[in-house]
């Protein structure tokens, strides 16, 4: 059986002592009083409650599954999901980080961050319920109607109704320009809706007495493509207007996906049999109303990645300690044991060190863009503000994509680290990998993210937002570039730094004359600004680190920080040399194969 240790002291190393959050806070009205304490208690108390209510359910809650009733429509979740979710309410969980006008506890965003980040390591099949519900309120709080805001905010806010995104279609994934899904006018001012969504995760559920359906639909006038697409609050019971429930909606589960991971969430096929719904935000433009959800989720899915990486981590680093095998290659290191455990071997330290190099480097970023979330939100500076969306939107394909594909590296790492029993499902390694391989492909599949951020964060705007971004790391070498124990940190950055901008105009000159050139270097593109971006936060992470051990801290989480990140760029970051190789070898070699594709 696995086990799971939230990781606080990494956390608030983070928050306190690289980031200092309450600094920023005090900038922030709303987040002023939030002081380290509070951080910590709350901190402390969430991981309570994913070790031990959440995690407890993970391996029992991918065994047994969802249940579909074929007559009612209604699902039953894993025994054990609906209890732990009503405790999750109680607590107060649900609307941690919530807007107080609506009931929540008005914290900021990062502890929500750090909240789901353990929940993901926990049980990331049942963490989705939650998840998708609090990604429907941010959508409804920035684009609902005063009405919407009123019958919806509050029940999603204190966790007593849920909330789904329904967007994908059996013809159309990628592609929603593509889809069906009908939204007919009525004279109320109310649109009867009518279609087919597929792989509606949460879509489902025996945890609440109603159900949020976020629907993307078309109106009748609208124009083709993805510029004729509007969005609708759905609900499974309507809602009376004093917020009591009404009569049951024609939006039914018609069945469940059998799938390779998340077997403990409800993966809905829906059929929207002229449903009532009302109309967020401005006719046909559903899919931006959307994209705050969109954009909430693909920062939610990388942390699902993060907490995956963490507790293999955690289990392989166990595992390693405790399993005898063969003599290590230097001499025996366990002269009272029939053989030395595996850690000694160095290929096994090397995967250890790739998944906590891989976790912390992503707990830095998911962490930084929750930050910056709260600025853009809160701060009382608009240019405060506008900075943050833009990078966070700059950083967001880089979360999703990078921090999943590195969650797959790792947890396949940490797989291989049990050997054959890494195989065997007792152990629970091979959940971890099996749950973590969808968070390449949803919310957009990791291809998409590429060029998301390279066709439109980075050519799409001549490279500004990306120039932000490389003032940081010209800021922090300027800072330590004379520090000679910094510079085993700082030169790779350096040194990327100054050629990402070089390798970015390549590719877009290229781009200008087939653009066939950018869809070949985007995935290569992304790792590399993933590896920039992530050494960036080592360096700033063992600026701290040194800084504490000249000033004699003893504590050995400073030395231990100074090695991964050493490891980090001696054996991950330089995998950027070969990518930009790669992506250098341009679209030719790849689409002039007609032959071999035969
Ligand atoms: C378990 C699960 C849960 C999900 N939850 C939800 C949910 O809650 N709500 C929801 O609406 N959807 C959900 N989805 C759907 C998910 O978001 C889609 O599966 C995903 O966006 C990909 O769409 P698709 O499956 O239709 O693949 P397709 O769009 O058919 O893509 C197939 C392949 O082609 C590639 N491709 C497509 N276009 C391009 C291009 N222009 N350039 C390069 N490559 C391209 C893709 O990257 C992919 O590799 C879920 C899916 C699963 C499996």
């Amino acid at each position: 059986m696995p086990a799971y240790t939230p990781p606080l002291r990494d956390m608030q190393f983070l928050l306190h002592e690289v980031f200092k959050v309450t600094d920023e806070f005090k900038a922030i009205a709303r987040h002023a009083e939030v002081d380290a304490d509070t951080i910590n208690a709350v901190l402390q108390e969430a991981g309570k409650f994913a070790a031990e209510v959440a995690f407890p359910l993970n391996i029992s809650g991918d065994t047994e599954g969802c249940r579909l009733d074929q007559q009612t429509h209604e699902v039953t979740t894993p025994q054990g999901f609906k209890p732990a979710y009503a405790q999750f309410v109680e607590g107060g969980w649900a609307a941690l980080s919530c807007d107080p006008a609506y009931g929540g506890q008005g914290l900021p965003l990062v502890l929500n961050q750090c909240l789901y980040e353990m929940l993901n390591s926990a049980n990331q099949a049942w963490a989705m319920y939650p998840g998708l519900s609090h990604g429907a309120y941010e959508c409804l709080h920035a684009h609902g109607t005063d009405e919407q805001k009123k019958l919806y905010l509050p029940r999603l806010t204190s966790g007593e109704w849920t909330g789904t995104m329904c967007l994908t279609e059996p013809h159309c994934g990628t592609d929603l320009g593509l889809l069906r899904t009908r939204a007919e006018p009525l004279p109320d001012g109310t649109y009867k809706i009518t279609g087919n969504k597929i792989f509606i995760s949460a879509g489902e559920h025996d945890f609440t007495e109603n159900i949020v359906h976020l629907v993307l639909a078309r109106l009748p006038d609208a124009p083709a493509g993805s510029k004729g697409i509007s969005l609708f609050v759905v609900p499974k019971f309507k809602v009376n207007a004093d917020g009591s429930l009404g009569e049951r909606n024609p939006i039914y589960c018609t069945g469940l996906e059998h799938k390779m991971g998340i077997h403990g969430n409800a993966t809905a096929q829906i059929a929207i049999d002229g449903a009532i719904g009302t109309l967020v935000g401005q006719p046909h433009k559903g899919l931006a109303a959307m994209f705050v959800m969109m954009n909430a989720a693909r920062l939610g899915v990388g942390n699902q990645s993060l907490g995956l990486t963490e507790v293999a981590y955690q289990n392989a680093l166990a595992y390693a300690k405790d399993r005898l095998q063969m003599r290590s290659l230097s001499g025996t290191k366990a002269k009272d044991k029939p053989a030395d455990p595996i850690i000694v071997h160095p290929d096994v330290r090397k995967m250890l060190l790739t998944a906590k190099a891989y976790a912390e480097g992503a707990r830095a970023l998911q962490i930084f863009c929750t930050l910056l979330l709260d600025k853009a939100h809160s701060h009382p500076d608009e240019n405060v503000r506008k900075d943050s969306d833009e990078l966070v939107a700059l950083l967001t394909p880089i979360v999703k994509a990078f921090i999943t594909d590195n969650g797959h590296i790792s947890t396949n790492a940490c797989m291989q680290v049990f050997g054959g029993h890494g195989f065997i499902k007792e152990w629970g390694m091979e959940q971890f990998v099996r749950d973590n391989r969808i968070n390449m492909i949803y919310e957009g599949t990791n291809t998409i993210q590429s060029l998301d951020l390279l066709g439109r964060k980075v050519l799409g705007n001549q490279g500004a937002t990306l120039k932000k971004f490389g003032k940081l790391v010209a800021q922090l070498v300027e800072e330590e570039g004379v520090n000679e124990k910094m510079a085993e940190f700082i030169n790779p950055i350096a040194y990327l730094g100054d050629q990402l901008p070089k390798f970015t105009t390549e590719i877009g000159l290229r781009g200008l004359q087939n653009p066939d050139e950018v869809g070949a270097a985007a995935v290569d593109y992304l790792r590399v600004a993933g590896h920039l971006v992530f050494g960036y936060f080592f360096a700033r992470m063992a600026q701290v680190a040194l800084r504490e051990i000249a000033a004699g801290n003893q504590d050995p989480f400073y030395g231990a920080k100074l090695q991964t990140a050493r490891f980090y760029f001696a054996k991950l970051f330089p995998e950027t040399a070969t990518l930009m190789r790669t992506a250098r070898a341009g679209s030719q070699v790849v689409m002039d194969t007609d032959l071999a594709l035969a």
